[in-house]
This record gives C-alpha cells, sequence and structure tokens, in this order.
C-alpha cells in the first residue's frame, strides 16, 4: 500500500470515527480521547511539519537560486509568479460573487438570536506596510518567526552574492544540496507518521463539528463549497491547461496528497513541504522555480481564502439586506486579492482578512458570528484550493521556463514515498580512532 492510500485511509477513517464520537457525546471520550490522544498526536504531526518548514525553504531557495545562476531569469520567474498569483486570486473571487449573486444565500434570514459577542475586527495592513516588511532587520527573527517572505527575500539575497563569489562559492552551493537533500530525508520520515497525525487531526475535527451547526446556514455553506470546486476542478484546470498545455486529469491526481495535508492541517505554511514534494517529485517542475513559487504562494497567493470572502460578504449583505452594487463588489475583489498578500497561510487567518474587507465595503462585522461555527470545515476545504493554486501557477512558471520534466509527469508512480524509502544507509567511512592509519 502507498503512503498516499494509507494517508487516505487515514482520512477516511478519521472522518468515520469523528462523527460517530460526535454522536455518542461521552464526556470521557470527548476529554481524553478526542481532546486528549487525537489532539495531541495531530498537533504533534503538525508540529512536525511546521518544524520541516523554515530550513527546507531555506536550502532547497538557495540551491534554486545558485541553480538557476541568471539573476535575470530570476527576475522573470518572479514576475511572472506573482503575475498569475494575483490574477487566479481575482478570477476566484470574481467568480464567487458572481455564483453567490445568483444563488442568493442569506436572503430572508433572521439575524435575531444570533450571539454576536467576542467578535472583533482587524485592521487591514497597508500594501505599503507589507512590502517594507519584505526586508527583514534581523533575519534571525525572521527564520525564529517563520516569516516566509522575509525568508524568501534573505534567501535569495544570499543566493545572488553566492553568484556574485563564483567559483569560491562551490563549497557552499554543495553545502546547500546537501542540506536540502537532507531535509526532503526528514521530510520522509515525518511522512511515515501521516496516516496517523491525518487520522487524529481529521477524527478531532469531525468528533467537535457537530451537524447542528451547519444547518442554519446551510445555503451559505452549500455556495461557498460549490465555489470552491467550481475553481478548484474548473477553472484552475482550464488556467492549467491553458497556460502550460499540462493534461488537467494528471494534475489532479498528483497534487492529491497535498490537498489532504491542507484539508487536515488547515495551513498551507504547514503544508509547504508537502506541496513542495508533489510539484517537484511527483510532477516534475523543477526545484529552482518549484523552491521559489510554493513558498511564496503559500503566503500570497489565497485562493480559496478570497472565494470565501466573496461568498460571505455576499452572504452576509443578503442578512443584513443592504445592496452593495458594482462598486462595492469590486472593493471587495481588491481588498480580498490585497489582504491575501498581506497576510500568512495559517489556519483561520481568513476570517480575519473578512473582518477587513467587511469593514471596508460598511458591513457590520457582527456577522461573522453566524458563519464562524462552521469556518473550521470550510478552512480546510479553502487551503485545500489554496496549495492547489500554488501548485498549478508552479507548473505553468517551471513549464514555460523550459524547467519541467515532462516523463516525471507522465509517470503515475513518480515520487511516491513506499516503504524501502526509510531504511538507513550503512557509512563506510572510516572513524579516525576507531581505524588509525597504519602509518602512523
Ligand atoms: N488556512 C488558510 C491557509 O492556510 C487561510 C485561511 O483561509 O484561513 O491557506
Amino acid at each position: 500500500m502507498s503512503l498516499t492510500a494509507k494517508v487516505m485511509a487515514g482520512m477516511v477513517l478519521g472522518l468515520i470515527v469523528g462523527v460517530v464520537f460526535n454522536m455518542m457525546d461521552s464526556a470521557f471520550i470527548n476529554t481524553h480521547v478526542v481532546g486528549g490522544l487525537f489532539a495531541m498526536i495531530g498537533k504533534m504531526f503538525v508540529n512536525a511539519l511546521k518544524m520541516l518548514v523554515v530550513p527546507l525553504v531555506l536550502f532547497s531557495l538557495l540551491c534554486g537560486v545558485m541553480g538557476i545562476g541568471d539573476i535575470r531569469v530570476l527576475g522573470r520567474v518572479g514576475g511572472k509568479s506573482l503575475a498569475l498569483y494575483i490574477f487566479t486570486t481575482a478570477i476566484a473571487i470574481a467568480v464567487a460573487i458572481a455564483l453567490a449573486l445568483l444563488i442568493g444565500p442569506g436572503e430572508g434570514f433572521d439575524m435575531a438570536g444570533v450571539d454576536t459577542a467576542g467578535v472583533t475586527g482587524a485592521e487591514a495592513p497597508s500594501v505599503w506596510d507589507v512590502f517594507a516588511g519584505i526586508i527583514p532587520t534581523n533575519p534571525v527573527s525572521a527564520f525564529a518567526n517563520g516569516d516566509m517572505l522575509q525568508i524568501i527575500f534573505y534567501a535569495i539575497v544570499l543566493g545572488i552574492a553566492a553568484l556574485m563569489l563564483g567559483d569560491a562559492s562551490e563549497g557552499f552551493y554543495e553545502g546547500c544540496q546537501y542540506m536540502n537533500e537532507l531535509m526532503m530525508k526528514v521530510v520522509v520520515i515525518v511522512m511515515a507518521f501521516a496516516p496517523y497525525g491525518v487520522f487524529c487531526l481529521i477524527a478531532k475535527t469531525f468528533a467537535e463539528q457537530g451537524i447542528d451547526l451547519f444547518i442554519p446556514v446551510m445555503a451559505y455553506v452549500a455556495t461557498l463549497v460549490g465555489a470552491l470546486f467550481l475553481h478548484l476542478f474548473v477553472t484552475l484546470m482550464i488556467i492549467l491547461k491553458v497556460f502550460s498545455g499540462l493534461n488537467p486529469m494528471i494534475f489532479i491526481r498528483k497534487i492529491r496528497p497535498a490537498q489532504i495535508f491542507a484539508f487536515s492541517t488547515a495551513s498551507s505554511n504547514a503544508t509547504i513541504p508537502v506541496t513542495l514534494r508533489c510539484v517537484t517529485e511527483r510532477m516534475g517542475a523543477n526545484n529552482s522555480v518549484a523552491s521559489f513559487t510554493v513558498p511564496f504562494g503559500a503566503t500570497i497567493n489565497m485562493d480559496g481564502t478570497a472565494i470565501m470572502q466573496g461568498v460571505a460578504t455576499v452572504f452576509l449583505a443578503n442578512v443584513y439586506g443592504i445592496d452593495l452594487g458594482l462598486g462595492g463588489y469590486l472593493t471587495v475583489i481588491a481588498m480580498a486579492v490585497l489582504a491575501s498578500i498581506g497576510t500568512a497561510g495559517v489556519p483561520g487567518v481568513g476570517l480575519v482578512m473578512l473582518t477587513m474587507v467587511l469593514t471596508q465595503v460598511g458591513l457590520p462585522i457582527e456577522g461573522i458570528a453566524l458563519i464562524i461555527g462552521v469556518d473550521r470545515l470550510m478552512d480546510m476545504i479553502r487551503t485545500a484550493v489554496n496549495i492547489t493554486g500554488d501548485a498549478v501557477v508552479t507548473a505553468i512558471v517551471a513549464k514555460t521556463e523550459g524547467e519541467f520534466d515532462l516523463s516525471v509527469y507522465e509517470d503515475p508512480d513518480a515520487g511516491l514515498i513506499v516503504g524501502d524509502e526509510i531504511h538507513v544507509e550503512e557509512m563506510h567511512t572510516p572513524h579516525p580512532h576507531a581505524h588509525p592509519n597504519p602509518a602512523e
């Protein structure tokens, strides 16, 4: 059984166990199994994924920059991916708003009786601050805080400086390649625990989320899920086909492991190691492109999150009986795109962004109380959409840059983790003290 199959089994089993536990509603199970054991293992697994992110991004990006070796190409990759990320997010939210306006969720809804205490708004960061903040004042604190844009910036500057030093950087380049491979092996080790981690995360979520949370906002959930799936299976696949000519069917199959991790963790950032592995080893995108586009996308590209902003705004506008008009919706599109650039891909941040969008168009942010109950599940689905967008753009940029191996893409077994990847090689370098040099 391949690891992907085991992870999927873990997910399905987690779903069943979670729903059963939710129906049983036993105090012992809720405290000790769901809130205890499942929460602990799930957290350990997410921690292990996060542990990989910063060193993996640093070394793979250093290898990427030194591997490209040409600053102009680097600029082109950066420009293309930025443009595509903004383009896909804008399309995502525009389609979502259109769909929501068509369906009209929330019309005739009565806000009376909804507890709106505890809803607080967030200030939208100014675009200028976001750009200024890309440059770290202290790289060590950028690494310590896992600030992805700052880490990307610093790694690129280091890589360029290493290129400027020319031959003197040879040892450094080899060291980075070694570190990159080493980190990729750590990914394989962590992945071995994925079926259990995913099982616990999913079981915990479904044990805690009762079906009764969904009933009052069913129209919102249905519209949102519809819009997310439309983007995932139609819009993104058309974009992939048109810009890269790649077969969408193969793409959907190969991105699945990353989607499962995104769904289980609700964090694009924590999923970076898996996304990176999917696009390079499963699809054949060269690391020189993927090492940049994947962490960059995890931070600035959030198609699924933008879709949620669009549907939620229409829903709340309907609930409050406010007509936003074309100008209002254009503002929503612009705000959602900007907000997704400035916020990191971590769980629940979409809801924070929504308060910024609502404030901007003058809708009461108390309305969020309505949808907060279902947000965890929506977060899981939209995160899977977010990382799929990252992977589509990565494939397009790699393909158009000629940094794409079609034979890997077309090989169904490429990059699958199978049991024999976890075995330990013997080291043959003799230890200096154990084997003293006979000449001495
Ligand atoms: N959890 C999402 C992500 O990491 C962001 C969000 O929509 O809350 O991509």
